[in-house]
């Protein structure tokens, strides 16, 4: 970092002045520090609240943790030395390779040395006659820099929810998100699990593998497909390696950053026999594919839909041994795809153990936690352990723990106290040179997550290019392209079955916040167009100043 004197001598305390501040260290975090001081040559740091590098690959420790996208697209494409050299081990890593991938990333690119790691920044205002952000941290730094960049990521603000009584609990508790960095020893242990989204999914057959009895404590049931992991053999490395480069060009130009053929067939251009043979061909092939690589009107056709959700209601009854715990596990109440869907690893089956059991929290919903497990409605369940797969405050969590406040000293929190607006998802009318990678309003979450990261640091980092060759100091999204943009998001969310669903994606798990459909729906390739464009048109819907 370079210290600015004419600045430290007129401020109590010091303030570093820098191009840059970047805000987290993960897949974005990383790849954007990059691009700002190795590509721009910029004065850049980064502060992480966390003790190492790796973002959500930092905080998400908890057993069966791994990624639901296939390892050699859920990585970075920028460097081609990169993609060559690195190994992956299996079809879906585990936490801890992700980890060790984007830590090698940071040793390789010798990122570590502009990041501070430990340090939260609780605060940044925008000073508009310096065009300027004053960025505070929880150590007490004061740096000021010409751009604010978020990289904390869409899922990285743990949701505990409120039950009565947590305090009070006798044994341990955890949320997923926040997971200890020692072994969690189940041995022997009553384990209460509460949340059946992807964590607890993914988590549920390795608790109950250990534990002395696991119950799961069940909100809403889900569609999940099986992960079929297996190890990447050499010769499918060899493959991957040979042909990167097309498999980045079809991930870019997908809908969802996925590599794989598009389909363009709708559900009912086959017949009964031929879906059904689709659907098996893809349930045994395993992960996303089943979505994505099946049919085209998913998402748009309830009764296209239907002809999935049935699929796996049957597998339900197949896999799960008796029938009530089956019924209970299946999911009625909102169409396949609608919440994100999980994939797994013996999920259904993990109920057919002697030591599982399943309480449906819609017929006696949880009314306390006691000093020795949980109450519902029905009855107290003695634990010795809760694991909180509850999710998080998604999208805009991080965000808002934050005090952001932009021109006039206005907050974010009051900006978005009717929900998120923002333009393209990249930046906010009355927060000038702040940007937010994979912000709401941007595909992000619907996507193969680095594959969004990289469009988005690498079109703000040629829009900082751009404002250099221009000799401008301050871009800010205008209001009437912020109010066109959420208007759009929103109408093309209309246009698919994703409202049907009280999902994170509208924010409906978190009691009290606004409902709006948060991610982009309509698609990368397309977004990722309207973003050039705009570039194109010399940043259009931006007043860029001088
Ligand atoms: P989630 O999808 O939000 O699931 C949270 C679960 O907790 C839901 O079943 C929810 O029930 C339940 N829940 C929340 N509050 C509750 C309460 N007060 N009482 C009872 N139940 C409650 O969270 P997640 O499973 O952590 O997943 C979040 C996202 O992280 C995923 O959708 C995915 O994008 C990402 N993720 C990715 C991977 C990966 O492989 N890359 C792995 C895990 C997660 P309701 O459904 O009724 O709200």
């Amino acid at each position: 970092m370079v210290f600015d004197p004419s600045q430290g001598a007129t401020t109590e305390p010091a303030v570093e002045a820098l191009d840059a501040v970047i805000i987290g260290a993960g897949f974005s975090g990383l790849y954007m520090l990059y691009r700002a001081r190795d590509v721009l040559g910029l004065r850049a740091c980064v502060f992480e609240a966390g003790d190492g590098v790796g973002g959500t690959w930092f905080w998400n420790r908890y057993p069966g943790a791994r990624c639901d996208s296939e390892s050699f697209y859920y990585c970075y494409s920028f460097s081609e030395e990169l993609s060559q050299e690195w190994t992956w081990t299996s079809k879906y890593p585990e936490q801890p390779e992700i980890l060790r991938y984007l830590e090698h990333v940071a040793d390789r690119f010798d990122l570590r040395r502009d990041i501070q790691l430990g340090t939260r920044v609780v605060g940044a205002r925008f000073d508009d006659a310096a065009d300027r952000w004053e960025v505070e941290t929880s150590r007490g730094d004061r740096v000021s820099a010409r751009f604010l960049i978020s990289a904390v990521g869409c899922l990285s603000s743990a949701n505990v929810p409120e039950i009565p009584g947590l305090g009070r609990f006798e044994g341990n508790w955890y949320h997923t998100g926040a997971w200890p960095h020692e072994r969690v020893d189940f041995r022997g242990k009553r384990v209460g699990l509460i949340g059946t989204g992807s964590t607890g999914i993914q988590a549920t057959p390795v608790i109950a593998a250990e534990a002395d009895h696991l119950t799961v404590f069940q909100r809403t049931p889900n569609y999940s497909v099986p992960a079929r992991n297996a190890p990447l053999t050499e010769e499918e490395l060899r493959k991957i390696r040979t042909h990167y480069a097309e498999i980045w060009k079809r991930a870019r130009d997908s809908f969802g950053g996925f590599p794989y053929q598009r389909v363009e067939r709708s559900a009912f251009e086959v017949d009964d026999e031929e879906r059904e043979q689709i659907y098996d061909q893809l349930w045994q092939d395993g992960g996303f594919k089943f979505m994505w690589g099946s049919f085209n009107d998913l998402l748009f056709n309830k009764e296209a839909n239907d002809t999935a959700a049935e699929f796996i209601r049957r597998k339900i009854r197949e896999t799960v041994k008796d029938p009530d715990v089956a019924a209970r596990l299946t999911p009625t109440d909102h169409p396949f795809g609608t919440k994100r869907p999980p994939i797994d690893t013996d999920y259904f089956e993990t109920f057919n153990r002697d030591n599982v059991s399943l309480v449906d929290l819609r017929e006696s919903p949880i009314v306390e936690i006691t000093p020795r497990g949980i109450r519902t409605e029905a009855k107290e369940y003695e634990l010795d352990v809760i694991v909180f797969a509850t999710g998080f405050d998604a999208m805009t969590g991080s965000l808002l723990r934050m005090d952001i406040r932009g021109v006039g000293g206005r907050s974010l929190r009051e900006k978005w106290s009717e929900g998120p607006k923002t333009y393209l998802g990249l930046q906010i009318a009355g927060f000038p040179n702040f940007f937010t990678i994979t912000g709401p309003g941007s595909p992000s979450v619907l996507s193969n997550m680095p594959v969004s990261i990289e469009q988005h640091v690498e079109w703000i980092s040629a829009c900082i290019e751009y404002m250099r060759a221009h000799g401008s100091t301050r871009i800010e999204a205008t209001e009437k392209a912020e109010e066109e943009w959420v208007e759009h998001v929103r109408q093309v969310a209309d246009l698919t079955l994703f409202p049907r669903a009280s999902s994170w994606y509208l924010g409906a798990n978190i009691p009290g916040k606004k409902r709006v459909f948060m991610p982009y729906v309509g698609g990368l390739l397309p977004y990722r167009e309207r973003c050039d464009e705009v570039a194109r048109r010399g940043y259009e819907g931006f007043d860029l100043r001088p």
